[in-house]
Order: structure tokens, then sequence, then C-alpha cells
């Protein structure tokens, strides 16, 4: 029998974080489980990106519906050379995704600037310049394979945020695309 005035008391701050553990994972679980790329391309990545959404490789199946308006997706694959004229406008589509919002950076293009890296002037020499990147996918082009295995990762790396350290990043995005504009 335990008595009651021995019992071991549950501090404020264990109790806090036992409701905010699982508000993490009730939310994590929803979130990992529809998330809504934008449909976004600039170059020839983006082909393999589009046969994704076809029937053969079924993406559908872990909950991702394409969007085209970036007000109502949580994704954005990176797919193609980004130009430094399009750059702008590349941060202002990240801007207007609602958070939480993730990046995966597809290709070598995309990464570092891929065969524009040497001797271009024009190309941005990789996107996690302009905007925080969570996955990254390399190769010329990457199949659609890659791209599930990116989103698989990606789903892992959801499933163990915390709401708490998502809120002080977002003040660390937020601060650095205006930085880097
Ligand atoms: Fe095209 Fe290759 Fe660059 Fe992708 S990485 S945009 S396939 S040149």
């Amino acid at each position: 029998i335990i008595n009651p005035i021995e019992r071991p008391q549950v501090t404020q701050e264990l109790s806090e974080n036992v409701v905010l553990t699982t508000v993490d994972d009730l939310y994590n679980w929803a979130r990992l489980s529809s998330l809504w790329p934008l449909l976004y391309g600039t170059a020839c990545c983006f082909i393999e990106f589009a046969a994704l959404i076809g029937s053969r490789f079924d993406f559908d199946r872990f909950g991702l519906v394409p969007r085209s308006s970036p007000r109502q997706a949580d994704l954005l694959i990176t797919a193609g050379t980004i130009t430094m004229k399009y750059a702008p406008v590349l941060v202002r589509l990240y801007e207007q995704m609602p958070e939480p919002k993730y990046v995966i950076a597809m290709g070598a293009c995309t990464i570092t600037g891929g065969m524009f890296s040497m001797d271009s002037t024009t190309a941005v020499r990789g996107v996690d310049k302009l905007i925080p990147v969570d996955v990254y996918i390399p190769g010329c082009p990457p199949r659609p394979e890659a791209i599930i295995d990116a989103i698989i990762k990606l789903r892992k790396k959801i499933s163990n945020d915390s709401l708490q350290e998502r809120g002080n990043l977002q003040q660390t995005h937020r601060y650095y695309t205006r930085s880097h504009q």
C-alpha cells in the first residue's frame, strides 16, 4: 500500500513535458502523413518529380497531394537550377508557405550549382544560401525512387520534431531568409 503522503510528487516541469510530448506525437503523426508539396520546378529535375506524381510511383500513398499555391503547401522540392534572377521569387514562394514547412533540395544544380558551378555567373551555387534545407538528394537527375527515399527521411525527421524546438527554429528561419535577401 502506498502512503499518499510518501508518494513521489510529479514536478510541474515534468508534467508540462509529458503533455507536450504527447501533443508532439499526435501533431507529428498528422503532419508527416499529409505533406503537401508545391508543384514547382525550374529545370530538367522536375521531369523526375513529375514522374513521381504518376500512378507508377504512386506517391499519394504517403499522403502527398501536390498543390499549385504556396499558401496550401508545406513541402518545397527545389527541382532544377536556380538562377540569380529567379532567387527572389523562390524566397517569396518559400515565405508564402505556412509554417511548419520543409524543403528538399533535389539534384546537383540546386545543391551546388551543378554543371553551372564553375564558370557561370548566373546560377545560385546552393539553394541553402537562400532558404533552409531539410533533406538533400544528390544526382543529375535523381530518380523518383531517390525522391521517395528523401520523403521517408523527411517523415522520420518530422516524427522527432518538437513543437517547442520548431517554434525556436521558425524564429531562426525568419532571420535566415531576411538576412539572405
Ligand atoms: Fe538538369 Fe541535372 Fe541540373 Fe537536374 S541536376 S536540373 S537534371 S542538369
